[in-house]
């Protein structure tokens, strides 16, 4: 994701209509999840950095700045889910289409083949207690699987992310009540895009050869 501008933050537009993942997310959901949820994270966070240290620094900055503190946790929280669920409208895509060959090399190689790597993805984001994230990360040329739980996102753990699924209810439980199993299985099926996958592994690249 572009290094954003510091605030006040927006409401960053979804990238598709929000009938475009039905039948897997419904328009309802995403209506709800984007024009509910996630609006509320970044209003609360322009509140909540007004006039503070923290409203002149871009988004990945505050998150930085707060993580793991008692006395930012609520700029940490609606600054992160700010991020994660940007993050997340961009990991799905419509019909999505197969996995880019690259990746698809370093799948084999870190997991044992896409189907390996679908199972451990899918057990993270299913085992994930509570609310959360599921995440397939880079870390040091490296990619793994990890959760994070309630705001937790992986730019603050040294991994960069590639890809995610959110598994707080409020993602799935319109569509699928309690079955958060067959929401998981379903998006992995039908819409992760790999093609912002295979950028987001792009930039951890460029950004090795950098540093
Ligand atoms: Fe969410």
């Amino acid at each position: 994701m572009a290094k954003g501008k510091a605030g006040p933050f927006e409401l960053p537009p979804l990238p598709w209509d929000e009938s475009a993942l039905a039948p897997t997310i419904s328009a309802r959901t995403i209506s709800l999840h984007y024009g509910k949820h996630h609006r509320t994270y970044v209003e609360k966070l322009n509140e909540l950095v007004a006039g503070t240290q923290f409203a002149d620094m871009p988004l990945e900055k505050i998150i930085a700045a707060t993580v793991g503190g008692e006395d930012n946790r609520k700029i940490f929280n609606n600054a992160a889910q700010a991020w994660n669920h940007t993050f997340f409208w961009n990991c799905l895509k419509p019909r999505a289409g197969k996995t880019p060959r690259a990746i698809e090399k370093r799948l084999d190689d870190d997991f044992g083949g896409i189907g390996k790597f679908n199972e451990e993805f899918s057990n993270a984001a299913v085992e994930c207690f509570g609310s959360g994230w599921a995440w397939l990360v880079d870390r040091n040329g490296k990619l793994e699987v990890i959760s994070t739980s309630n705001a937790g996102t992986p730019i603050t753990m040294g991994a960069t992310p590639l890809l995610t699924i959110d598994v707080w209810e409020h993602a799935y439980y319109l569509d699928y009540e309690n079955r958060r199993p067959e929401f998981v299985k379903a998006v992995i099926e039908n819409l992760l895009n790999w093609t912002w996958a295979e950028e987001q592994l792009d930039k951890a690249k460029d950004l090795r050869r950098a540093a």
